[in-house]
């Protein structure tokens, strides 16, 4: 590999490329000046980041031009819960403090288990593609998480319909990343969760939940159905579709509490919490190693 590639910022350049692309001028010039700062940081003698740099800085040039012409689409955001962070605090407030504060004790995940993530991505790819195609994919066009949820609003706000896949949704401070939304030409919003599984885990229940309160803070009426995507089976590739909306609304105002709660255990000193059963329930914990040696 080339000894300069480390110095190419390939997510300040695509999002550079997309904000030019839809017309917000400013972040454009921001993130290709970072991707020439760190251009310029090369101290090696391959000619080619210099002449990258150079194109950079022409790109800049022209979008000074125009600067006045532009829009301010991409705003930076920051959230304080994502769902996976929900997920893990409502396993063990523990969990979420110690995944927060102290990432490098973690213990890295398994062999098995990273197949068995391969394996959902790969059924959730095949869903996509089969029964919602030609989606924009966010995580693909943005580059940077702080402008995820910025982009995918922009989206939703253009006239014609819309398949989003990872569309990023924050309100209350927290963070979530529904599978698929489908935006209508009327307005009205359809959000698809995929799971790799046949059976409606209560785990899928905690997790859709707090998808459904963040989503319906923001679109509120115009949420139309929110629904979970499971396998069949797991000999053929075949899918079904449930519409939980009715049972996601019943638990909305214990969700926005387990939210506070939450978020107020990251204020706080790291929680005293004895391992037990639900060390491993719903899921393995990732400190039981750094709780193990604590005991
Ligand atoms: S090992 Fe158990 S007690 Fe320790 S953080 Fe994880 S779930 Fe909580």
């Amino acid at each position: 590999m080339d000894d300069y590639f480390n110095y190419i910022d390939h997510n300040s350049i695509k999002l550079a490329e997309l904000a030019t692309e839809i017309g917000d001028y400013s972040c454009a010039i921001e993130h290709y000046s970072k991707a020439i700062d760190r251009l310029h940081s090369y101290q090696g003698d391959r000619t080619a980041p210099i002449a990258m740099a150079s194109r950079f800085i022409q790109q800049i040039k022209e979008l000074n031009s125009k600067i006045s012409f532009g829009k301010e689409i991409l705003k930076y955001d920051s959230w304080k819960l994502s769902k996976t962070a929900f997920i893990k605090g409502n396993q063990c407030i523990k969990y979420l403090y110690l995944d927060k504060f102290k990432k490098t004790e973690r213990t890295p995940f398994s062999k098995e288990k990273e197949n068995l993530f391969k394996e959902g991505h790969s059924f959730e790819a095949w869903v996509r593609e089969t029964e919602f195609p030609d989606g924009i994919n966010i995580k693909d066009k943005v580059g940077h998480f702080a402008y995820f949820n910025a982009y995918t609003n922009y989206l939703i706000n253009q006239a014609q319909k819309q398949i989003i896949y990872e569309a990023s949704i924050i309100e209350n401070e927290v963070l979530v990343m529904c599978d698929i939304l489908i935006k209508q030409e009327n307005g009205h919003i359809d959000i698809y969760e995929i799971k790799n599984n046949t059976a409606l885990k209560d785990v899928f229940k905690t997790d859709l939940a707090l998808q459904y309160a963040i989503c319906k803070k923001r679109f509120n009426d115009k949420l139309n159905s929110f629904n979970i995507i499971l396998r069949n089976d797991y000999e053929s590739r075949n899918w079904k579709i449930i519409d939980l909306s009715s049972d996601l609304e019943k638990q909305t105002a214990e969700v926005n509490l387990k939210i506070e709660a939450l978020k107020s255990v990251l204020k706080n000193n790291e929680p005293q919490i004895d391992m037990g059963l639900h060390c491993y329930n719903p899921y393995q914990c990732e400190f039981i190693e750094y709780c193990q040696k604590k005991c």
